[in-house]
């Protein structure tokens, strides 16, 4: 009974940003937890079809839409795509995003567009898109990638942080709407983990962090995977940070 209570079998999760880094992770942990898995990209064609095959030897089926998650119409149309081929969306998580490090001087207006309509537009975007399904079943799972940067100011710049922060807020306000209609929001803040996103910035010093070490994908994808399953948890945010931030 409690088994098929936490089973994710026969439910479709999309994961924004599958192609690589966390996203990739997230898309294997939930595919090995049972879930059908969309896997959204903007430009890594190749990668997106690697995972979509290491998700297909999980005997999970795939797909893998090309859509820029901060332009509506790519949103929509992957929606559609996505509906049509695995059927609607039970999980979202919304983990795409971009991290051009800028400091205070250079930082200018179109930094400021890109990082908010990519990182935090993209997030309004997809869950409205996805949210008229999931109240009409009644369930739903939406987990959204913050970061240690809105607790610690991070290493990225004030945009980055802006665009993470404002996920935290966007997080809160669907929760408390939709906690009484079986859906869950979440955020995940991860820090530092071994990425392409943060390899070559010269302010990633693992011996900073009390751990010790940088985090791997795999071990933010677990708690998503948790975050999945759990239906009691809604309006918090996990972190995830070696210790970096204690809450
Ligand atoms: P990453 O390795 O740079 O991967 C970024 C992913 O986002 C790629 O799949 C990329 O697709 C996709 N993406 C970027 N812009 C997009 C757009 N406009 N539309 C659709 N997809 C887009 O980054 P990561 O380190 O895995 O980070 C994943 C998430 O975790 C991000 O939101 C990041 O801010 C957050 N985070 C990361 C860290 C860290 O230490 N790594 C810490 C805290 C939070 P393509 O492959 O097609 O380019």
């Amino acid at each position: 009974m409690m088994k098929k209570k936490y089973d994710l079998t026969g439910k479709t999760a999309l994961v924004t940003g599958g192609s690589r880094g966390i996203g990739q992770a997230i898309a294997l942990a939930l595919a090995e937890a049972g879930a059908d898995i969309a896997l959204n990209y903007r430009s890594r064609e190749n990668e997106a079809a690697q995972v979509r095959l290491k998700v297909e030897s999980c005997g999970r089926r795939c797909t893998a839409v090309q859509a820029d998650v901060s332009v509506a119409a790519d949103v929509s149309r992957m929606i559609k795509s996505v509906e049509e081929t695995l059927g609607v969306v039970s999980i979202l998580v919304n983990n795409a995003g971009i991290a051009s490090r800028r400091s205070i001087e250079e930082l200018t207006e179109k930094d400021w567009d890109e990082t908010m309509a990519v990182n935090l537009k993209s997030v309004f975007l997809v869950t409205q898109a996805v949210l008229p399904a999931m109240r009409s079943k009644k369930w739903g799972r939406i987990i959204n990638m913050s970061s240690v940067a809105t607790q610690l100011g991070g290493i990225i710049g004030p945009h980055y942080t802006a665009s993470k922060a404002g996920i935290l807020g966007l997080t809160h306000a669907y929760a408390s709407q939709l906690a009484g209609e079986g859906i869950t929001v979440n955020a995940v803040a991860p820090g530092l983990i071994e990425t392409e996103m943060i390899a070559g910035n010269r302010h990633t010093q693992p011996a900073r962090i009390p751990v010790g070490r940088l985090g791997s994908p795999q071990e933010v994808a677990e708690v998503v995977v948790m975050l999945a399953r759990n239906g009691f948890i809604t309006g918090q945010t996990i972190n995830i940070n070696g210790g970096l931030y204690m809450s």
